[in-house]
């Protein structure tokens, strides 16, 4: 490559290693003109598909909204920084794998809730509530009790964290809190 420092054309690798657990290469070049030494680095590129929203609209992946959608849902649950962070890259890797140019965004909600569901069982169900935006509390008490069927363990404590839809939800289902 040129150099960037005179553009002379040419310049000569002096060293070259492994970065980033060999997801990245580093070569130290040097310029044979003005002598001075500077490093490039090499990735892959990965391309992620477009996301296609409802009405057609297209838009490119965007891995900070991913995260924010995570955030969002485990807001004040006891979930490690590094599980998110496994989470959003197993949402990554999929989108990557599929080799699709364009994916609905619907399927990218169905792979954040898969891994909410692995996470914490609250943020799963704050999750889905909102994504799938449940036209009235029976269809709302309908995912809470087939989770519970999924998930044995998820209790009143839990429900109650899920505000008011949870609430009447678990009202109607006879679990009344003094
Ligand atoms: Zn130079």
């Amino acid at each position: 490559m040129h150099c960037p420092f005179c553009q002379h054309e040419d310049t000569r690798v002096i060293d070259s290693r492994l970065a980033d657990d060999g997801a990245t290469v580093r070569r130290r070049r040097e310029c044979p003109q003005c002598s001075e030494r500077f490093n490039t680095f090499e990735t892959a590129e990965l391309k992620l598909p477009a996301i296609v929203k409802s009405g057609e609209r297209r838009e490119s992946f965007d891995e900070r909204k991913l995260r924010t959608s995570f955030e969002r849902a485990l807001q004040k649950r006891p979930v490690a920084s590094h599980d998110v962070d496994a989470a959003v890259r197993a949402v990554i890797d999929d989108l990557r794998k599929s080799g699709e140019r364009e994916v609905p965004s619907r399927h990218v909600g169905e792979l954040v809730m898969r891994e909410l569901k692995k996470l914490d069982q609250v943020a799963y169900v704050r999750f889905a509530s909102v994504y799938r935006k449940f036209e009235d509390v029976h269809a709302f008490r309908e995912e809470i009790e087939k989770l519970e069927r999924d998930l044995p363990g998820l209790d009143n404590l839990q429900l109650s964290l899920l505000g008011e839809a949870g609430a009447v939800a678990a009202a109607k289902r006879g679990h009344r809190k003094g």
